[in-house]
């Protein structure tokens, strides 16, 4: 199985659709001006490059260098590199460290917090997105470029899979320099937990080949597991140990705006009984745009069980029978098909979010006091639609210890999402209310949660970042940034600081 194919245009224009409702909202803190004159050095590294160098007045530079996140799509790069190979990683970081440049480093651009922006030189790793089966020792190498979609597309003949993330955008490289969390986690463990190698270009300009063995560049590998994207080199490529894919049941399960409370519990005590046979993502969420009521805050489990439907039925026959849902599709089908019915939608706008982990259940009150945020929430244009989310993140993710690889929360059994969005139509004034209003929701929470959070859903305003991410496994985070980095230039607003630095 081989795929090859240069950066999709549907990818591209899919991003560039949103550039039409870019206006009011996106001028935010973190917004950063272009500085002094272009340094003399452009058109060197455009002759270097193997791929293009967009620059700002070339056609498709601004559909280029738009994030997921479009409260960040106004800081403007210098240059964008798309970049075919490790030559051009190495050029590219060759060149900033040379012009005293900063840069980014971009996949899929789906970082919440904007940290795949950056004024200087924007390093894009998209062209680079083969995927390749080795049948002699059954690894898959993907390049790292590629996406959840690309992962789809080559797979799904295959009979094979390695568990991803339910994004199609959503890219490789960030998505397993995180952890990387799908609907097969807690079943077959994250996406970083299937990693056997990565090749990435350091700061020095080495390209190096990752392992775990000790003395092939293994505390960089045990990085890449969860230590989060662009802290210490530029991947290039990714491999992977695959799992067979079986058929499998999915369910989409709404109920109506009762008993949220006793069915939110319904749906963790479940998972928690059966966490490698059942992968939830379960919410409370509004039926309609305007203010939040609980009359009008409905339940929805969205899911894949690894058995047939009818014994999936048996497994919720509780929450089944408490309340009669609006909705109930429970569905056997192959992997792919149920990969495909999973998928989100691949949202653009303006959001910002907070995450935290729950060891056993997210108790009654911890969701009373949810139900009662969402209540306050202070108003705007968008239906909130992942103000409450608990993703299940147990089971196969707690099988590996803390400190066995840089993605720390091994002891939770559920991720929990909280967002605020909104759109053009919003005033500065309401952008600020929503914000403040997370804020408060999420300190208000702290009773109820782990002081951690997901590093793939990160935010700029959250309070210790650094030890909400990493947890027991920042200091050792500290010493591989010094030995891999020790000038810092992988640097962004919540970069791991060298030992002693301030945050
Ligand atoms: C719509 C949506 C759905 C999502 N669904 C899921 C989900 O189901 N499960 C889940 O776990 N997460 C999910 N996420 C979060 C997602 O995993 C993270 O945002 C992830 O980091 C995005 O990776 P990316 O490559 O697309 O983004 P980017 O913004 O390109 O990269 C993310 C970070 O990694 C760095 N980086 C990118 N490429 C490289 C590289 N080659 N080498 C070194 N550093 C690099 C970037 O500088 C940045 O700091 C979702 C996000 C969105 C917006």
């Amino acid at each position: 199985m081989q795929t090859s194919r240069a950066v999709s245009r549907r990818r591209l224009f899919q991003s560039g659709a949103v550039l039409a409702g870019a206006a009011l909202g996106s001028r935010l803190p973190g917004a950063e001006a272009l500085e002094g004159p272009p340094p003399r050095g452009l058109d060197a590294l455009a002759k270097d490059l193997h791929g293009r160098l967009i620059r700002p007045d070339e056609p498709g530079f601004l559909v280029a260098a738009w994030p997921n996140n479009g409260r960040w799509a106004d800081v403007y790069p210098l240059a964008i590199a798309m970049c075919v190979d490790d030559h051009d990683v190495r050029a590219c970081i060759d060149w900033a460290r040379q012009e005293r440049r900063p840069f980014a480093v971009r996949c899929g651009g789906h970082n919440y917090a904007g940290f795949s922006t950056t004024p200087g030189l924007l390093i894009d790793v998209k062209p680079m997105s083969g995927i390749a089966f080795d049948a002699k020792n059954g690894l898959v190498t993907i390049g790292a470029g590629a996406n959840n979609q690309d992962m789809a597309d080559a797979f799904r003949a295959s009979g094979l899979a390695v568990a991803s993330g339910r994004c199609p955008t959503v890219g490789i490289s960030g998505l397993t320099l995180g952890g990387g969390w799908g609907f097969s986690a807690t079943r077959y463990g994250l996406t970083c937990d299937a990693l056997r190698a990565t090749d990435a270009v350091t700061a020095d300009g080495r390209l190096r080949h990752a392992t775990a063995r000790a003395g092939e560049d293994d505390h960089l590998f045990w990085a890449a597991r969860g230590g989060g994207g662009g802290n210490f080199a530029v991947h290039t490529a990714f491999t992977f140990a695959v799992h067979e894919a079986h058929d499998v049941t999915v369910f989409n399960i709404v109920w109506p705006a009762k008993q949220q409370v006793e069915l939110m519990l319904d749906l963790q005590e479940i998972q928690l009984k059966h966490p490698e046979l059942i992968s939830t993502r379960s919410k409370m969420a509004p039926e309609q745009a305007g203010k939040v009521t609980r009359g009008a805050l409905h339940v929805q489990t969205l899911g894949q069980f690894f058995g047939p439907p009818a014994q999936l039925r048996e497994l919720l026959a509780k929450p089944l029978g408490r309340v009669a849902p609006t909705i109930c599709e429970i569905n056997g089908m192959n992997y792919w098909a149920a990969r495909d019915y999973l998928v989100t939608d691949d949202p653009t706008g303006l959001y910002d979010i907070r995450s935290s982990y729950v060891a056993g259940q997210l108790s009654g009150r911890g969701l009373e006091r949810m139900i009662g945020w969402m209540e306050q929430w202070p108003g705007g244009s968008l239906r909130q639609d992942n103000m409450g989310i608990l993703f299940a993140a147990g089971g196969k993710v707690k099988a590996v210890g803390p400190t066995d690889t840089a993605y720390v929360h091994r002891r939770s059994d559920f991720i929990v999402e909280m967002e605020a969005s909104w759109s053009p139509l919003d005033t500065p004034q309401v952008v600020e209310r929503q914000q403040r209003w997370l804020t408060d929701y999420f300190a208000d929470m702290q009773e109820f949660v782990q002081k951690e959070s997901y590093v793939n859903f990160p935010s700029r305003d959250l309070p210790n970042w650094l030890a909400a991410y990493y947890g027991e496994n920042v200091a050792r985070l500290q010493k591989i940034k010094l030995g891999y980095d020790p000038d810092d230039i992988f640097k962004f607003p919540q970069s791991i600081p060298l030992p002693g630095a301030p945050q």
